[in-house]
């Protein structure tokens, strides 16, 4: 079965359209799906017309949400109502085309865990959003390891278990494939194509890529150090605390042996400060391992994935005994 997943924040004027195309699409794939879409907290009429079409068709599903929560949120809650084995999300304004599902499919078929679009002929302003998107996809690509020409093309297709797995926070949906890297999934991107908005305005400007950019590195932390965050801060620690220690050595052997006067000396309040944050580095370490165990026990969850197991029963892929 197949989840088709769209945010939709005021698309009043899309949704039809959409809907009609996106339903033709899905039809003559001959296979079983449903189409989530998730109101935003819409303030135009895009709650009306959903309500309409919902009433027609048992296969349409929506979600409103009481206030505007954001499409991270959104696509999250689509997630988790999904039902089928692949997961489809789109954005809502007609700029991706539903033509493209049957490729993504496709693909995933050919053994992928995820597949991204990839607007190579994207319409949408060039000095706002483009080249701003061009250098952030750089950048993530080179800090995730996972090289992908469009993070921010909402069309992509997902093995439900991996769309499932995580809980979207910020604006995370755009980081899945850096984040299911962790986890071995195979990752791939195929070009789609893209059209520019004809009704309803963009919800985002230039402010989005600063955001984007934090993202970055916190994504870089869950990926590499979030079973092993004293390595992080501890070894940061370690070296500050050597380093005032050191300095603190000499001043002592300046005063005890050389007779100095070593009261005056900024080298002091630097050695002082270096073993006091040293420690203090050390100790957030030690609390963030207390918080990255409660982390996995409070969701049951373990940090490997098992591929497949011989002559073992009940086991299942993300290591949890069924
Ligand atoms: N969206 C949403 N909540 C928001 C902002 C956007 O659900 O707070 C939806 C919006 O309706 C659209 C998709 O997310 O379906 C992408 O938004 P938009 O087209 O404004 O972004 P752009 O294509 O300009 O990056
Ligand atoms: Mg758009």
């Amino acid at each position: 079965m197949i989840s088709v997943v769209i945010p939709a924040y005021n698309e009043e004027k899309n949704i039809p359209i959409l809907y009609e195309k996106l339903k033709r699409v899905l039809d003559a794939l001959g296979e079983d799906y449903e189409i989530i879409v998730v109101d935003d907290g819409s303030t135009d009429k895009t709650p009306e017309v959903l309500k309409e079409l919902a009433k027609k068709d048992p296969r349409l599903k929506v979600i409103r949400f009481r206030r505007n929560y954001g499409q991270t949120a959104a696509i999250y809650a689509g997630f988790e109502h999904a039902k089928g084995d692949v997961i489809i999300t789109m954005d809502a304004d007609l700029q991706n085309d539903p033509e493209d599902i049957p490729r993504l499919l496709e693909k995933l078929s050919e053994g992928y865990d995820i597949v991204s679009g990839w607007r190579k002929d994207r319409k949408d302003p060039f000095l706002s959003r483009k080249l701003p998107s061009k250098i952030a996809n750089w950048v993530i690509s080179r800090v995730t390891g996972v090289p992908l020409h469009d993070y921010g093309c909402t069309l992509k297709a997902y093995r439900s278990e991996i769309a499932k797995r995580y809980r979207l926070y910020g604006d995370m949906h755009r980081f899945l494939p850096a984040l299911a890297k962790r986890f071995g999934a195979k990752i791939t991107e195929i070009p789609v194509k893209h059209h520019p908005r004809l009704y309803g305005k963009s919800k985002y400007g230039i402010d989005r890529t600063i955001r984007v950019i934090l993202d970055i590195f916190l994504i870089k932390f869950l990926n590499e150090y979030i079973t092993r965050p004293l390595y992080v801060f501890g070894g940061i620690g370690f070296i500050l605390f050597g380093l005032g220690v050191l300095f603190g050595l000499y001043l002592t052997f300046l005063k005890l042996f050389m007779g100095q006067d070593i009261g005056h000396r900024p080298l002091l309040i630097l050695s002082v400060l270096l073993i006091l944050s040293g420690i203090q580095l050390i100790s957030t370490g030690i609390i963030a391992e207390l918080i990255v165990r409660t982390y996995y026990e409070t969701r049951g969850e373990k940090p490997y994935i098992i591929e497949e197991t011989i002559n073992l029963d009940g086991e299942r892929r993300d290591g949890s005994h069924t």
